[in-house]
């Protein structure tokens, strides 16, 4: 039988100790990190997402600060809020649910946010920092893809991994983390050939397409992990709306183990948001620190 990783339950474990790291900072250094949430249209998918977010941000003892924009907000009235975001001490983490209306340049958009704030991890200079392993923040997703793989996989090096899919969002970083942990990786998308026969190679698949169901049992060879990270909305044969991933996990007997959709990476993805935002809010601290110890020898110079 294929052991299904608990997403839930990580998650609920990694939230805890992100509010114990909030308590900690609010003790040593009487700062309470802060989450902007910034959301243009009424996009009814985002409504939910954005929601979720806040509770949980509230739920770990963190400030969320919420900016419901009309679906006609122009690009240039997004980006002075993003500038004044910036600019805002209290604020340690900047999140725009995307999509944003077509009218606006979404990346953009998404280059304006200070690098340091970038709690998505989709700035360039952290995509630069992640391919470069140099730190920065990196993408939600993708963090809770490796956070999931690491609850299965003690070593990662050499092991052969295929990720489908390359957006900049999951496949694209999912795919450098793995290559930073020493696995050889193959990066496949709609236009790949024989998609079924490189995915029986790997060790590790890591599947993020949107397409219902995709990944089939004979895709996968035995003892292989798979990742689902796909979220698609069905209509069942009774006529039922569903949520199922990218791979037909009835069909994975033979691998090791795998995420179930929903429960899998899905609830990683809010909880490494709040890490991320966490993290930011530190190193803000620390830059904070760093800088008034500065400014007390100068004077004491
Ligand atoms: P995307 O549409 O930006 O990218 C999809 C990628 O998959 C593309 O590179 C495309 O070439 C490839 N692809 C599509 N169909 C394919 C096929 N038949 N064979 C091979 N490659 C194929 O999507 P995305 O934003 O990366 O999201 C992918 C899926 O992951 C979606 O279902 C999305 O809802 C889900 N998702 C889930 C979470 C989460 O928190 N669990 C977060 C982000 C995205």
């Amino acid at each position: 039988m294929v052991k299904l990783i608990d997403g839930k339950a990580i998650a609920a474990k990694l939230e805890t100790r992100v509010a114990r790291g909030v308590a900690e900072l609010a003790t040593q250094q009487r700062l309470v990190p802060g989450l902007a949430v910034v959301l243009v249209g009424a996009d009814p998918a985002s409504l939910v997402y954005v929601n979720r977010k806040l509770v949980k941000t509230k739920a770990v003892g963190m400030r969320s600060i919420e900016h419901r924009l009309p679906a006609e907000t122009c690009e240039t009235e997004l980006i002075s809020l993003i500038h004044a975001l910036n600019q805002d001490a209290d604020i340690h983490g900047i999140l725009v649910q995307l999509p944003l209306p077509r009218t606006i340049n979404a990346n953009r958009v998404l280059d304006t946010i200070e690098p340091t704030k970038d709690v998505d991890g989709f700035h360039p200079v952290n995509v630069g920092r992640l391919s470069t392993g140099t730190g920065g923040l990196t993408p939600c997703t993708p963090l809770g893809c490796m956070m999931l793989l690491d609850t299965v996989v003690s070593d990662f090096r050499g092991m052969q991994a295929v990720v489908i899919g390359m957006s900049n969002i999951v496949g694209k970083p999912v795919a450098m983390l793995l290559l930073e942990r020493g696995c050889t990786v193959t990066v496949t998308h709609i236009l790949t050939r024989n998609l079924s026969e490189i995915t029986r190679t790997a060790d590790i698949v890591v599947v993020a397409a949107g397409s219902p169901g995709l990944v089939r049992g004979d895709w996968i060879k035995p003892g292989a992990v798979v990742i689902d990270v796909g979220i698609n909305r069905v209509i069942d044969a009774d006529g039922k709306s569903q949520l199922v991933g990218d791979t037909r996990t009835e069909e994975l007997g033979h691998a090791a183990a795998t995420t179930p959709v929903p429960g899998g990476v899905g609830p990683m993805t809010i909880a490494c948001l709040l890490s991320n935002t966490l993290e930011a809010a530190r190193v803000s601290a620390a830059m904070h620190h760093g800088a008034k110890v500065a400014a007390d020898m100068t004077s004491a110079a």
